[in-house]
């Protein structure tokens, strides 16, 4: 479907001052709002669609590039990605658009009509965990800095709405008189406004404390994934709920261990005689070491598989291996008398190479390994 264009959304023309951007923005708000129009899908999308519009044409930014490219300015990860903008995504960004009170900064909606459920702001914050941490799971004590209600903050019911959140009003239209309700601009919606507050609260009755939070990490964690701690983001003023807090997740770098999925890789390197003669060697394992035997006349590339030793699988099914590439080590230099035993056995039958089917070559090895 082709996009509209976004100054023909807000009917306006392309001269259009900052000011006269936002009051036509209000306006399609206002006349597209959900709680007017409960149920109505078509409403709801031309409110989406007007709020991508004002997103836009708001930002000076933003509003040059689109002037010159048109969406295609921001069809690269640069705008709304596919899947446009969700209503709590709108009611947040556009908070000052809807009035004061509790509504700058807050997100979320109760539903259609009625007293809208403030919520508070979601925090963010990075957990760095080990690979054993992953591979075991982990509980973290993280400091979180918060907005929390201020104590002795009191509120009372708003005068304006009488705490229904919603304001109605008569208007005369070329159809007649129509009632509107719009949500109230005194509290935002919230029913509630700040009765007391200590002097070390900012405007909604908050104000920010530092609190332990405890966070369980489960076995087999990805980096880059995102945990919900509910409740444990900013509060929100009266009876409002808290916001979430969103933890990232940073795998560190592991000093003898590459991940790959649930699997493990570990290089192990084996000197020229111990390839010979055979050896055991400890190897670091995310449970701690374990001691591995290298049978004589190991080939270098040949992989072993400790089976299970690897990270436990997110959803609870199994874990995965730890593969140990043995790498055997060529000496670089040689004295006389080694350089002689190795000149010695050059034409020696014995050392030429003679591959088994055991000794298969690394891609075949690799085929075996994902089938
Ligand atoms: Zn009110």
């Amino acid at each position: 479907m082709a996009k509209r264009d976004y100054y023909e959304i807000l009917g306006i023309s392309k001269g259009a001052s900052a000011a006269e951007i936002k009051k036509a923005y209000r306006k399609k708000a206002i006349e597209f709002h959900p709680d007017k129009n409960p149920d109505d899908k078509q409403a709801e999308a031309n409110f989406k669609e007007a709020a991508e519009a004002y997103e836009v044409l708001s930002d000076d930014n933003k509003k040059a590039r689109y002037d010159q490219y048109g969406h295609q300015a921001f069809e690269n990860g640069g705008g709304f990605g596919g899947g446009g903008m969700n209503m709590d995504d709108i009611f947040s960004q556009f908070g000052d658009i809807f009035g004061g009170g509790f509504g700058g900064g807050f997100s979320g909606f109760g539903g259609g009509g009625g007293q809208r459920r403030v919520k508070g702001s979601n925090l963010r914050i990075r957990v760095k965990l080990t690979l054993e941490e992953i591979a075991n799971g982990v509980e973290k004590k993280v400091k979180v800095k918060r907005k929390v209600q201020a104590p002795g903050t009191t509120y009372k019911t708003c005068s304006t709405c009488n705490g229904s959140g919603q304001v109605t009003r008569i208007a005369n239209t070329i159809l007649g008189r129509m009632q509107t309700s719009s949500p109230c601009n005194v509290c935002g919606g919230a029913g509630q406004t700040i009765d007391k507050k200590p002097s070390d609260a900012d405007a909604q009755g908050l104000k920010v404390a530092e609190e332990t939070v405890s966070i369980k990490i489960p076995a087999g964690v990805v980096d880059g994934m995102q945990l919900k701690v509910s409740g444990k983001g900013n509060e929100a003023p009266g009876n409002g709920i808290s916001g979430d807090l969103i933890v990232v997740i940073e795998e560190e770098t592991h000093e003898k261990l590459q991940r790959e999925g649930d699997n493990l890789h570990y290089d192990l390197y084996v000197s020229f005689p111990e390839a010979v003669l055979g050896t055991s060697k400890e190897i670091d394992t995310v449970t701690g070491k374990v001691r591995i035997k290298v049978e004589a006349g190991v080939q270098s590339g040949k992989i072993l598989r400790l089976r299970g030793k690897g990270i436990p699988s997110i959803n609870g099914y199994g874990k995965g291996d730890l593969l140990v590439h043995v790498n055997v080590w060529t000496p670089k230099t040689l004295n006389k008398q080694q350089k002689d035993f190795f000149e010695s056995m050059q034409d020696d039958d014995h050392f030429s190479p003679k591959p088994e089917s055991s000794d298969k070559s690394f891609f075949e090895k690799v085929k075996d390994m994902f089938s």
